[in-house]
């Protein structure tokens, strides 16, 4: 008999929600994922091979901790999978220094 309950169904598997079914289910979690297509597709936006992470994000300071701990489950899959997932590259980002959130982010990273 196929199974009808679940702890949480994710609808839209892109990178938000595929890493979140990942995380529940390595927490024990039953899960399922539900997508309109077959990922990894082209049709959202989570496509192509490469994104670019960086500390200095626009949104503001209160972003770091979730982009640190981001980092950190990169270097967990890569420990998983054997495969350089993560390039670290320097980066330099400019804005106006007149735009509210540049005094909330690191401007070098
Ligand atoms: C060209 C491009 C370059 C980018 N570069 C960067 C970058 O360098 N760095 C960065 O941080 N971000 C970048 N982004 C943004 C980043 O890719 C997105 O923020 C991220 O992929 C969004 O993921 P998501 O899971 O929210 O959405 P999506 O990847 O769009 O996933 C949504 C999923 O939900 C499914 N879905 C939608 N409606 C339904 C439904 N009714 N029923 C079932 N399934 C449904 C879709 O099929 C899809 O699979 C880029 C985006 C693009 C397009």
């Amino acid at each position: 008999m196929s199974r009808t309950s679940f702890d949480v169904i994710v609808v839209g598997l892109g990178a938000f929600g595929s890493a979140t079914l990942y995380q529940l289910a390595k927490r024990g979690a039953s899960v399922l994922g539900i997508d309109q297509f077959a990922p990894p597709h082209n049709k959202g936006s989570s496509h192509g091979n490469t994104r670019i992470t960086r500390l200095a994000a626009g949104e503001g300071a209160d972003y770091l901790p979730f982009i640190k701990r981001s980092h950190d489950i990169w270097q967990e899959l890569e420990a998983q999978t054997g495969k350089r997932l993560y390039h670290r590259t320097g980066c330099s980002s400019q804005r106006p220094s007149a735009t509210p959130s540049a005094a909330a982010t690191p401007t070098r990273h």
